[in-house]
């Protein structure tokens, strides 16, 4: 199973987009309003993850080698439902070289 603090390629990847109400301009919501960008009418994303190339404002470190979430315990949705091993990992991974893409 790929270790995500030697990784972070997720985090590098994808347009991280969620829900706005998820940011914490919102009631209820935790995600820090000020990492984030409008994206659509009700829709924000992480600050970064619509660049190209992508890479979170968030994240921490180099890629690949030593990484970390400066917001863990307010990340939002998608990257909480993004599992070591799954589909979408190991297709980040393999964008970053990390390990062979799927056949
Ligand atoms: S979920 Fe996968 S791609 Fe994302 S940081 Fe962890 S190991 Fe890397
Ligand atoms: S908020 Fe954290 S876990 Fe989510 S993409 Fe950014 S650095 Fe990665």
């Amino acid at each position: 199973m790929p270790d995500c603090q030697t990784c972070g390629a997720c985090c590098a990847t994808y347009r991280v987009s969620f829900y706005w109400a998820e940011a914490d301009d919102a009631p209820g919501g935790q995600v820090p309003a000020a990492l984030t960008q409008a994206l659509r009418p009700l829709e924000r994303c992480m600050q970064g993850t619509a660049s190209l190339p992508p890479r979170c404002v968030a994240l921490q470190g180099e890629v690949g080698r030593s990484v970390a979430c400066g917001i863990y315990a307010q990340r939002p949705s998608p990257c909480r439902t993004v599992q070591p091993g799954d589909a979408q990992c190991r297709k980040a991974r393999a964008h970053w070289g990390l390990e062979p893409a799927a056949a």
